[in-house]
């Protein structure tokens, strides 16, 4: 097997025939002695003339060549169970790892199945109606069933990232996914790819219980919901990162719990059309793929970093609990919306935070507590939507002036005016301000009062936890119990989280 790179011009079509005569000259042999042939990767080059990059596997006639095989689904209505909280990516790939190595997952899940979630989160954008059990972080696919579901990782120390991607393709996403270099799903595709699952798991004979809020974890375990005990062994805890109150049963049992960095700041959202003409050199053409951005800035001895860029995207409210504005994005297949938004946010150590915070729950509280401050000023300045975001334009922000007029937004709830540079923490506030002009001298165009900041984003991962023994994966004073995922503070998106959660079930296996 040979692996060679390939360039077209993006527009043009990589058919069989140039693949075939590109395969033959890397291998040294004329294009009819080409056997298989594995496109690997394909990436956008827009760094002068705008190319797609391929990244090629040729095989000789006769060389073996071996597809990738996800491991089968065994039936598992007879055999052991094992309780999984939550049906995120950590919960549900956890669930099919379960199902491979001959284990019953008996999945509970707070919220509602995918799609009446979609009717709950309608009319949490429309009406502000939030139901605290299912929302956009809340109920079957977790949060990252209604997001633009990118599926890069920047860790492939963990795992397998083509495992993940392999059954995502089985269950219906679209087989780019195994070759894009930012591979995405798109919201409008993730609900069936998430139902697909399901189907597969309560086939071979696992279990699922929505509407199902666990409420304690006694020793042993049996696992308590507002109707229903049940039992096992083994428990994966993959509630994710807005889940306070497992938290908060953490701290009433005294188990071990620990305060962790996390991100903070802003969603900017600017025109599409303009980050288009940025990433693309003023030649963007319609048949591109939309544009994306990413970056990193050190500020003041800190990293100052865009986080879940979403192009095409909404922003939508991704709130928890009552009282609290918070804002995430997600985008279609298609990323065919006049929106380009993306969390810019400063990383946040412990100690950062004000006197009073102390304790496991430090930064948690901290972040709550910011998260609150953006609802009192919205509903104190005439908001109309309980979810409506205090707003400002970049150059203003970042010049410390209330803007007179906002630009429109994506973000349904609405945006209200407001000094978002006093609303932030003046350590956060500070160094965005510096960060922005800072980012127009590799992104020229991008400091502009046409893209629009609204705070907060907040949860960008979790400011808490729950320590394992890293051997075992169990939690440090609770055998059999593995925190996994997000929320556990040993992933970060939906690739990680899916990944800690195969760890987990793999280990936990091994285990019995
Ligand atoms: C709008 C939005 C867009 C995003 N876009 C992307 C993206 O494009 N790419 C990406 O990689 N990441 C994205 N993320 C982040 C990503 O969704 C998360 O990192 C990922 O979902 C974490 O997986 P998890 O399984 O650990 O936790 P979660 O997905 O948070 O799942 C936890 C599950 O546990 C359930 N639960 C919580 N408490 C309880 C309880 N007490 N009892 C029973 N069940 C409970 C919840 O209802 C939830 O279903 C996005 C997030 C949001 C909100």
């Amino acid at each position: 097997m040979k692996e060679f790179e390939l360039a077209l011009k993006i527009g043009k079509e990589l058919t069989g025939d140039i693949l075939q005569e590109a395969a033959g000259k890397a291998l040294g042999v004329p294009p009819a002695k080409v056997g298989h042939i594995e496109v690997v990767r394909r990436s956008v080059d827009a760094r002068q003339e705008i190319l797609y990059r391929y990244r090629v596997q040729a095989y000789r006639q006769g060389e073996p060549f071996e597809p990738y095989k996800v491991a089968p689904y065994q039936d598992v209505h007879d055999k052991e169970p094992v309780i999984v909280i939550g049906a995120g990516p950590a919960g549900m790939f956890a669930a099919l790892r379960l199902l491979q190595l001959g284990l019953k997952p008996i999945i509970l899940e707070r919220g509602k199945d995918v799609e009446r979630r979609k009717v709950d989160m309608a009319k949490l954008s429309t009406e502000g109606a939030l139901n605290p059990d299912s929302n956009y972080c809340y109920g079957e696919g977790g949060a990252g069933a209604f997001s633009d579901g990118k599926l890069f990782t920047r860790s492939s120390k963990r795992g397998d990232i083509r495992e993940v991607l392999h059954q995502l393709v089985a269950f219906g996403a679209s087989e780019d996914i195994l070759t894009d270099a930012h591979p995405h799903i798109g919201t409008d595709k993730l609900p069936e790819v998430v139902k697909n699952i399901r189907r597969c798991i309560e086939d071979h004979g696992g279990e699922y219980h929505f509407d199902s809020r666990v409420t304690d974890i006694e020793s042993g375990f049996t696992v308590k919901t507002a109707g229903a005990e049940y039992k096992a062994r083994k428990v994966i805890l993959a509630t994710g990162h807005s889940a306070r109150d497992i938290y908060e049963l953490f701290r009433k049992k005294g188990w071990t719990l620990e305060a962790k960095g996390f991100a903070l700041g802003v969603r900017a959202e600017h025109p599409q059309w303009l980050i288009n003409q940025i990433r693309y050199h003023g030649k963007y053409q319609p048949f591109m793929p939309t544009a994306e951005y990413s970056f990193v800035q050190q500020v003041e001895g800190r990293g100052v970093f865009s986080f879940c860029m979403c192009p095409g995207g909404i922003l939508v409210p991704s709130s928890t609990e009552e009282g609290t504005v918070v804002l995430n994005g997600m985008s279609n297949a298609e990323r065919n919306s006049k929106w380009a938004d993306a969390g810019v946010v400063v990383q946040i150590e412990p100690g950062d935070q004000p006197e009073g915070y102390e304790g496991p729950f430090a930064l948690l509280d901290y972040q709550r507590d910011i998260e609150r401050a953006m609802y009192r000023w919205a509903q104190e300045h005439g908001a109309k939507h309980p979810f409506a975001a205090p707003a400002q334009r970049m150059k203003d922000f970042c010049r410390g002036i209330v803007s007179k007029d906002l630009p429109r937004t994506s973000y349904h709830p609405g945006a209200i005016s407001a000094p978002l540079h006093e609303l932030l923490p003046e350590h956060v506030s500070a160094r965005l301000r510096k960060a922005f002009p800072q980012v127009d001298r590799s992104m020229k165009g991008y400091y502009t009062n046409d893209a629009l900041l609204l705070g907060v984003e907040s949860r960008t991962s979790s400011p808490v936890r729950l320590p394992r023994n890293p051997e075992t994966l169990e939690h440090v004073d609770v055998p059999g119990l593995y925190p996994c995922g997000e929320g556990a503070g040993y992933a970060g998106g939906i690739v990680s989280s899916a990944l800690d959660g195969i760890n987990c079930a793999e280990t936990l296996a091994k285990s019995i």
